[in-house]
């Protein structure tokens, strides 16, 4: 059988239904179910998406077939609508609409009141005795189908209804008398005939043609192509074309248009919600040419079309179960529905949707975790201001831009047009807005200062964009009417000048841009979580922990936390997390004055190892004494450090074992290369030197002697236990006393010691068997012990691939991904960010493995990891500490694999419960 092209929907049955959104588009299939349902759809066909491929296979041909199905179903839909394409006594007028199967809103082309020509316009005038009207919808025709069919410049039109306005002495449109609008009419056909080249088409078929070709065109229009690219859209096969017959909004004053929503989308409110134009036509609304109007004021104007519209809009909802975003017209008091969607919404609307519905037992539990998109999720913390204050701003015209919404939360600072600058106001506890053209890498330092960044250029993935995101800095990008003079240290905007040190305000949740100081807030979440507002008061904050609540009931993924603090581990439990899956020891090494000792210890340490090795390989009594003396001065010195740091890191246990009492905290000993501790600059050298008591040319000497080509791949993790077996020991020992302490302080501590770039068994066992000895060594001293396990990181390739060796070992693995990445793609990870993004934007990979798990190449490790270890160890405990433990699509790939938890920032954890959840629906 020849292959089915075309779809056709009308008099209460379709050929498609809502289940076809691949082949028919989201608006075919929609049109198609609403036309099913009984709704009052204007009847049409869809020419489905498959077409829109072979279009572009063969270089722009319409598949064998096409042409006669369009014919068929041309006929079908005039015998349909009693009229005809060019008939002038009944003629028949089509819109031709894009739709792919993701929804694009606004991105591809529609074309209007297609059918229209200079007789037809005669018939339509003597048919509704409406000369405006008719002259209103062929000029609207000829500019739509010169600019999207032809790609004649909407612009040479606009300057032909402008001079008209201007001529007639009015400022809409709509106001532009029949005559007025007759000589538009003509004017346009000239411009079109210049423009393009030919006389403007009259035959109705010859117009359907091309447009239908234009619209299968924008689907590789570069505003399409783009949104594909933002949003990850891929594997489509194209755009439909709906050619449906059109109703009229701008008949008269008993017609209208709109667009509305079930539910508000913005607040989640269950409201009828929307707006509308009286006597206007489809984009009219949403072009800004005319104020709409709010969507309730229609229960005056016309409270028959209203009441009939909002039974439909529950009808629908009810249908979809979900929040629908619909297109409706009224032609003469007569209502017609023209797209329906489920609508996008922000995360707030989203949260209290799903809480909502699942109560109405709308949607189920499982389903309403699974509404919650996680990219949107981490908004909810960002910071915000107050609506009330936001209202009073405007309202006092304080308003200046609107820019791209490019990282949410709220921000107010001085002004400040260079980054350094920013860094120093930062030194000073002055908050500052970084307002830049564009920004670059060399700005990070001012950026990450700044508690906003504004940008006259670039799009949601420029480089303010991404990397504000990254940093939780709220953002807004490309706000174009802002003009930066940067000798002059200001920047004008509408007509008024503001000078670095002036206030702002900068809205990433709206894109807004104010002229004033307006205070911030933390988000509610994070008020209630500090105490600062009563549970009771935020209904926010119950529909949030609501949606978590169910989470956690469907997850079988444990979350835990990377976290080096008590402060942070308090954030994380606070958020749910059920333990730390990730205690960096190093970042403990930097506090404060500690980094004296650490490199006291270090700069010591290698000729402390060969005293060592020195008195093993002595024969005598007499000689062992003498090596003693000879390396007296480096055992003080070393040995010295070790005590000092000792208490530290102790101190630094007991606060993160206390603040996760009752849950287990994995803590891993020191991993870093020695070099990041060393003193690299003259300053710190001659520093470093005065606490030594030695000449600063002695520590410079020592740097040079322990620098490394490849630090990442030299002397760090466990390989400095080989080295340096004191330093884990200390480690070891600090640990399992304040374990000991705060035991006995009646809490319950759950210590996991984790071993860090572990290649090999043998090395495994060497360096826990120090530490085994080291733990016996204190539980003697004390003579108390406790429960303890020790596993180690998986992040060497050889570690998964001997994974079944080293679990004989290993009590627990977590999988280090960040490292695990490096080593198997071999990118380094602090180098790699100059070619990734090209990797990336030209698809050789499909995202850049260090924020996404390579589920096929390094996922294959890990997988391979679990269930090597779980062999040799059914109950091996397995997690990830890496960078992904925070990212959705890597929780999922964490869940298949069989892990049992994965470890992330605090502020990830919320959003892994709930990825971790979808992970668990999803997967059945
Ligand atoms: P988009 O995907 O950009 O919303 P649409 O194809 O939905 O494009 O159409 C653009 C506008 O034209 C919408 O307001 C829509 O309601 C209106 N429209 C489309 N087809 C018709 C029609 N047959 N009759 C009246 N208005 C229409
Ligand atoms: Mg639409
Ligand atoms: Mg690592």
């Amino acid at each position: 059988m020849a292959e089915k092209w075309v779809y056709f929907f009308g008099g209460g049955k379709a050929q498609g239904s809502a289940k076809m959104k691949e082949l028919l588009g989201g608006k075919g299939a929609n049109l198609a179910e609403m036309t099913n349902l009984g709704i009052p759809v204007p009847p049409g066909f869809t020419i489905a998406t498959k077409v829109c491929e072979v279009y572009y296979k063969s270089g722009g041909k319409w598949p064998k077939g096409l042409a006669e199905e369009v014919d068929r179903n041309t006929a079908q839909l005039e015998r349909a609508m009693g009229a005809k394409l060019g008939d002038t006594k009944k003629p028949l007028l089509v819109s031709v609409r894009s739709g792919a199967a993701v929804s694009m809103p606004g991105m591809m082309n529609t074309v209007l009141n297609l059918g229209l020509n200079d007789d037809v316009i005669d018939g339509i005038i003597e048919k509704t005795n409406n000369p405006r009207f008719a002259y209103d919808i062929y000029r609207r025709f000829i500019d739509m189908f010169g600019g999207v069919v032809m790609g004649c410049d909407h612009e040479y039109f606009e300057k032909v209804i402008n001079a008209a306005k201007k001529k007639a002495k009015v400022s809409l449109d709509n106001e532009l008398s029949a005559e007025q609008l007759k000589e538009v009419v003509e004017k346009y056909k000239a411009v079109y005939k210049r423009h393009v080249g030919r006389l403007f088409p009259q035959d109705g078929r010859v117009q359907l043609t091309h447009a239908i070709n234009a619209v299968i065109r924008s689907w590789m229009g570069d505003r399409a192509v783009t949104y594909r690219r933002l949003n990850n859209i891929t594997g489509l096969l194209g755009t439909a074309v709906n050619v449906q017959a059109m109703v009229f909004g701008n008949m008269g004053p008993d017609c209208g248009t709109g667009v509305c929503f079930t539910r508000n989308p913005s607040t989640g409110k269950k409201e009828f919600y929307g707006e509308f134009l009286m006597n206007a036509q489809g984009e009219d609304v949403v072009a800004g040419i005319r104020t709409p109007i709010e969507l309730k004021k229609l229960s005056k104007v016309m409270p028959k079309a209203y009441k009939q519209l909002t039974s439909l809009m529950s009808k629908l909802e009810r249908h979809y179960k979900d929040m629908q975003d619909m297109e409706f017209t009224i032609q003469e008091k007569i209502l017609y529905i023209l797209q329906t969607r489920t609508g996008k919404r922000t995360i707030f609307a989203a949260i209290k949707m799903a809480v909502d519905m699942a109560r109405e037992k709308l949607i189920t539990q499982k389903e309403a975790v699974m509404r919650i998109d996680t990219e949107q999720f981490p908004q909810l913390f960002a910071s915000i201001f107050d609506a009330k204050d936001i209202d009073n701003v405007e309202k006092e015209g304080q308003l200046l831009t609107k820019g791209l919404n490019a990282s949410p939360g709220a921000a107010c600072g001085i002004i400040v047009l260079n980054a350094k600058e920013a860094e120093r106001l930062a030194t000073k506890k002055m908050q500052a807005i970084l307002v830049r053209i564009e920004t670059s890498p060399e700005d990070i330092g001012g950026m990450d200062a700044a508690v906003g960044i504004l940008t006259a250029r670039g799009g949601m993935t420029s480089h303010a964009a991404v990397v504000a995101r990254g940093m939780g800095t709220p953002c807004v990008a490309g706000a174009n009417d802002i003009h930066i003079n940067y000798s002059k240290s200001q920047f004008t905007v509408t007509g008024r000048t503001f000078k670095a040190g002036d206030w702002i305000a900068i809205d990433g949740f709206t894109g807004k841009v104010y002229g004033t100081k307006i205070e911030t807030k933390p988000s509610e979440i994070i008020q209630v979580l500090d105490g600062k507002m009563a549970r009771s008061k935020s209904k926010l904050f119950q529909n949030y922990q609501q949606v978590l609540v169910w989470a956690d009931k469907f997850r079988t993924l444990g979350v835990q936390t990377n976290a080096d603090t008590p402060g942070d581990a308090k954030r994380a439990r606070d958020f749910g997390a059920e333990g730390i899956g990730l205690c960096r020891t190093e970042h403990m090494f930097f506090k404060g004055e500690r980094i004296w000792p650490v490199r006291q210890m270090i700069l010591a340490a290698g000729d402390y190892t060969r005293m060592l090795n020195e008195i093993d390989a002595a024969q005598t009594k007499k000689d062992k004494k003498a090596i003693e003396k000879k390396y007296g001065a480096v055992r003080k010195q070393f040995e010295g450090a070790l005590k000092k740091l000792l208490p530290y890191q102790r101190g630094d246990f007991e606060g993160i074992f206390k603040a996760m009492a009752g849950l287990p905290v994995t803590i891993r000993l020191l991993d870093p290369p020695l070099h990041e501790f060393l003193p690299q600059d003259r300053w710190t050298q001659t520093e470093t030197a005065r606490w030594l008591g030695v000449k600063p040319a002695v520590v410079k000497a020592m740097v040079e002697q322990l620098h490394e080509f490849n630090p990442m791949l030299g002397h760090r993790g466990c390989r400095l236990a080989v080295t340096y077996p004191a330093i884990y020991r200390m480690q070891a020992r600090a640990i399992i006393e304040a374990a000991l302490n705060v035991k006995r302080a009646g809490k319950i501590v759950l210590p996991e010691i984790m071993i860090p770039l572990v290649g090999a068994v043998s090395e495994l066992k060497h360096v826990k068997d120090q530490i085994v000895d080291e733990i016996n060594t204190v539980f003697k001293e004390r003579k108390a012990k406790i429960k303890y396990l020790i596993g180690t990181m998986i992040e060497v390739p050889r570690a998964a691939l001997t994974a079944d060796e080293i679990a004989a070992e290993a009590q627990f693995f977590s999988f280090g991904t960040n490292d695990l990445t490096q080593m198997t793609m071999g990118f380094s990870r602090d180098d790699a960010g100059s070619f990734l993004g090209e990797y990336v934007s030209k698809g050789i990979y499909s995202a850049d493995p260090f924020s996404k798990l390579d589920q096929t190449g390094v996922g294959k490790l890990v997988e391979m990891g679990t269930k090597l270890g779980r062999k040799t160890r059914p109950n091996l405990k397995v997690g990830i500490c890496g960078e992904h433990g925070g990212d959705p699509d890597s929780i999922d790939f964490c869940h298949r694999v069989g892990m049992d938890y994965v470890s992330c920032s605090p502020f990830r954890v919320p959003i892994a419960r709930l990825a971790a959840a979808q992970a668990a629906v999803a997967n059945g």
